[in-house]
């Protein structure tokens, strides 16, 4: 099959198409032909690397797909072969404590499909079957595999753990990625007053279409002096973060007294000063989020099929053309997803 392999760690002109052996399906897996994968920053971290013990070239990722299932192990009963199927990339042990308490997020041996190799940016990708889910007849491909890693991260992080309410306000940084994107469509069903901060004029325009109250442009302005301006000095209910470092002590400035940072991210860097003032006297909450429960992924994504929330596409490159997708995504350009498509 081919695949998006690189054979070392660097940009996106590593990137190349070769032919690279079928994945083998082990006990409860399926083998699914896949039409169509998302990129994810995961997609960035590998490729960027630095190497370490657990790579293996040539390697390939991809952790967002949907496709058809080609084959199916010897053991699984209640699939069949054709069935058009978009995968959940948790990968779960199954036993631990969380797990059978259904937070497979929180598992001891919690993995994301594709992350570490053998992924979905190939004609092919072995998937748990319990960790498939059947499309509606006739749903586009491209659309279901832009969902799954980005919309459960966001349906958990901002309905479970924030537990947004109506009439709230909520601040979204890096406002065009896949998850934040989900974040601003999620909150704006739930009736939030919604704060977009962004980097270009184009992608503020996007983030308005999708219900945005109020959009700010970093490049230009400070956005929290403008979030502060805008909500006369109250600040926000909600903070929803993925930047990381560089947005961490503006995120809890902008916080109403008793309000709560939620985050699933740290794009800029991992570290970052939090103020113990700011968190105490002001009674903040800061919460972390990861992915999605098993639940989580299934009520989401039946907002997804039944239209309620829509995936943004970006863009849809051939699977030839991965390694111009590869840079698009380096450049920063996108709003909403980038998408492989293979047939
Ligand atoms: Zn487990």
């Amino acid at each position: 099959m081919r695949a998006a392999v690189f054979h070392q760690c660097g940009d996106a002109s590593q990137i190349k198409i070769e032919e690279v052996p079928e994945p083998q399906i082990g006990a409860g897996q399926a083998l699914i032909r896949v039409h169509a994968s998302a990129f994810n920053h995961l997609e960035l971290w590998a490729l960027h690397g630095p190497v370490d013990e657990s790579y293996h070239f040539p390697m390939w990722t991809g952790s967002d797909m949907s496709g058809v299932i080609e084959r199916l192990a010897p053991d699984v009963t209640g699939w069949s072969v054709g069935e058009a199927v978009v995968v959940n990339p948790s990968l779960s042990c199954g036993r631990c404590e969380r797990c059978l308490e259904g937070e497979v997020s929180q598992c001891d041996d919690y993995d994301i499909l594709g992350s570490g190799g053998n992924g979905g940016n190939a004609e092919f990708v072995a998937a748990n079957v319990d960790k498939l889910m059947r499309m509606p007849e006739g749903f586009d491909f491209v659309k279901a595999a832009a969902a799954p890693l980005a919309y459960q991260t966001a349906w958990r992080a901002v309905t479970k753990r924030a537990k947004l309410q109506k009439g709230e306000d909520v601040l979204i940084l890096g406002a065009s990625g896949g998850v934040a994107v989900a974040a601003i469509q999620i909150s704006k069903m739930l009736g939030a007053r919604v704060f977009a901060v962004t980097s270009s004029e184009e992608k503020m325009d996007k983030a308005q279409s999708l219900g945005a109250d109020f959009v700010v442009n970093r490049k230009t302005s400070d956005p929290f002096d403008e979030v502060h301006r805008l909500t006369r000095g109250r600040g926000v209910d909600l903070v929803i973060e993925n930047v990381g470092a560089a947005t961490w002590s503006g995120a809890q400035k902008i916080l109403r007294k008793g309000g709560r940072i939620v985050t699933y991210g740290r794009t800029t860097g991992r570290e970052a000063i939090t103020n113990l003032s700011l968190l105490f006297w002001n009674e903040q909450t800061h919460i972390g989020s990861t992915m999605g429960s098993l639940t989580d992924f299934r009520e989401v994504m039946e907002l997804v099929f039944d239209g309620t929330l829509d995936p943004v596409i970006d863009s849809v490159f051939p699977l030839e053309q991965a390694a111009d997708a590869y840079a698009r995504y380096e450049r920063g350009e996108q709003f909403g997803k980038i998408v492989l498509q293979m047939r």
